[in-house]
């Protein structure tokens, strides 16, 4: 209800129109002829003194896309000064008024779409489609906590927390960059924004967007930087009332024990926990029974796996095959796993881009090469020459033996197989849950009963049936995890702003 027919999520553009491609060549163009300068956005206008470091493309790495001038610790104490100072005026903007400027905002971006797809294909190596799917996502999550904070519910004297630390993935460079900040700003609060240091242009570029939409520059600061500095000095600072953070488990892990040991002194001198909302990866399993239609599975498969070169922290890692379908559905999945156009984002046709950067390359493809030294059966999509030139993986599927699924996360476009008999469901469940995370699970089956069985059991925080498990829709399919996976709220559901409320009320928050 909150986010109806009155406000549809936004459409994007048609990638299959010839128009559409050519605006988009002609915005790739554009961005080539413009690189980005990014640096600390802070109130006053003072700039980060560190000095800037290229930010070069992973598919293609001669292609320097901009440059960042980091800020440091000092910086962040700064702004988080100038963000106290601006929370109670901030607080003090009516709901409407907040949500008719995240709503300028979300327009301004649909208007800008191409140059935001291109900067992304550029800075993150995102697909044509995948960088479209996520400047829709960004528009999304700032329409639909617009529309929460003007829904009659919401509560009309809500007390915000103060100054909230936004710290965003790679992954998602722009829509979670966004959605966090959003959240944030609806619910009152000043933000202390803190892009991941792969990702700092398309950054700054939505902060200047958001600023031009009528966000005054001392509610939201930009401070691109290292996590071990900047990020830790602003979760360190004790005017910090609250972090939203999307990344990795150990760190979500280690802010909560910064978190932990102090409580945060709200405007009236009452001492508060300070909340932190956390999203983390994930060991995302499909099951798929002898019932299922394989080329359906085929299909969804390819999306779950290798969509954004496996690097979604919803993305399918464990293959659960019923034995007796297992060689016909590798067969045929082998078969369209070779068919994928791998390379640079920036050729328009381009199926699966490259991974961030040489690091996660290295790491990923250590995970491989360990497991073929363990005996594992491993099956390679062949890398076209040009991948020399960025860092690219290729698609690769990993069968294993026996039902224990790996214990980490492995952020790539790598896909484990396993093969399970009749009797042995609630084994596989066991495993799966055996892993500690509960973030996406998936189910293929033309069986009720089946679905049933394993929908009721199976602890993950979104449940996909008979589809692909990746792309959850702000309004529609609120995303966030179980146990390791994450704290909840979740994104893009009706429950995350009570948490950036200091007084939230008593019926709100379960
Ligand atoms: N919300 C995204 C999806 O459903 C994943 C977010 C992430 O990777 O952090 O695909």
């Amino acid at each position: 209800a909150l986010y109806g027919a009155a406000r549809p999520n936004s459409t994007g553009c048609d990638l299959a129109d010839e128009a559409t491609l050519r605006t988009l060549s002609e915005a790739l163009h554009a961005s080539r002829a413009t690189p980005v300068a990014a640096q600390a956005l802070l109130a006053d206008g003072r700039t980060a003194s560190g000095t800037p470091r290229s930010v070069s493309n992973p598919g293609q790495h001669d292609d320097i896309v901009g440059h960042v001038r980091q800020a440091g610790a000092a910086d962040a104490a700064h702004a988080l000064a100038l963000a106290q100072r601006a929370a109670a005026s901030w607080a003090a903007t009516p709901a409407p008024e907040r949500a008719a400027r995240l709503r300028r905002a979300a327009d301004a971006l649909q208007a800008d779409l191409p140059a935001f797809v291109a900067l992304l294909m550029r800075e993150v190596g995102k697909t044509a489609a995948n960088g479209v799917a996520e400047v829709r996502e960004a528009i999304d999550f700032l329409r639909f906590y617009a529309a929460q904070i003007t829904d009659p519910r919401w509560p009309a004297n809500a007390k915000p927390l103060g100054p909230v630390v936004c710290i965003s993935p790679w992954n998602f460079p722009l829509a979670i960059f966004t959605g966090q900040i959003a959240a944030a700003l609806a619910a009152g609060n000043p933000v202390l924004a803190k892009p991941a240091e792969q990702t700092p242009l398309v950054a700054a570029r939505m902060t200047t967007l958001l600023h031009a939409a009528g966000i005054p520059r001392d509610v939201l600061q930009l401070l691109p930087g290292e996590g071990e500095t900047v990020g830790a000095a602003l979760v360190a600072d004790a005017r910090t009332a609250g972090v939203l953070f999307t990344g990795s488990t150990e760190v979500a892990k280690h802010l909560q024990r910064t978190l932990a040991t102090r409580v945060h002194a709200g405007a009236d001198g009452r001492a508060t926990p300070i909340p932190l909302v956390a999203e983390t990866g994930g060991q995302n399993a499909m099951v798929v029974d002898s019932s299922a239609l394989a080329e359906q599975v085929v299909q969804d498969v390819l999306t779950s796996a290798f969509d954004s070169a496996g690097q979604r922290c919803s993305a399918l890692r464990v293959l659960c095959l019923q034995d007796d379908i297992a060689d016909h559905v590798l067969y045929m999945l082998r078969g369209a796993m070779a068919e994928l156009r791998i390379g640079p984002a920036t050729r328009l046709s381009t199926d699966v881009g490259p991974v961030i950067d040489a690091a996660a390359r290295d790491a990923i493809v250590a995970h491989i090469e360990a497991m073929r030294a363990r005996g594992c059966r491993v099956w390679q999509a062949p890398l076209p020459p040009q991948a020399e030139r960025g860092t690219y993986v290729a698609p690769t599927l990993i069968e294993l033996d026996g039902l224990t699924l790996p214990e980490r996360e492995v952020f790539g476009p790598v896909l484990h197989v396993v093969r399970w008999r009749r009797g042995e469901l609630d084994a596989l469940v066991a495993a799966i849950h055996a892993t500690g995370y509960g973030l996406t699970f998936g189910v293929h089956s033309r069986i009720d009963e089946t679905i049933d069985h394993l929908t009721q059991r199976v602890q993950a925080g979104n449940h996909y049936v008979n589809r692909n498990m990746v792309g959850a829709v702000v309004g529609v399919q609120p995303f966030g995890g179980e146990g390791l996976s994450g704290t909840g709220p979740k994104a893009g559901g009706p429950l995350l702003l009570y948490r950036l409320l200091a007084d939230p009320p008593a019926d709100a928050v379960q």
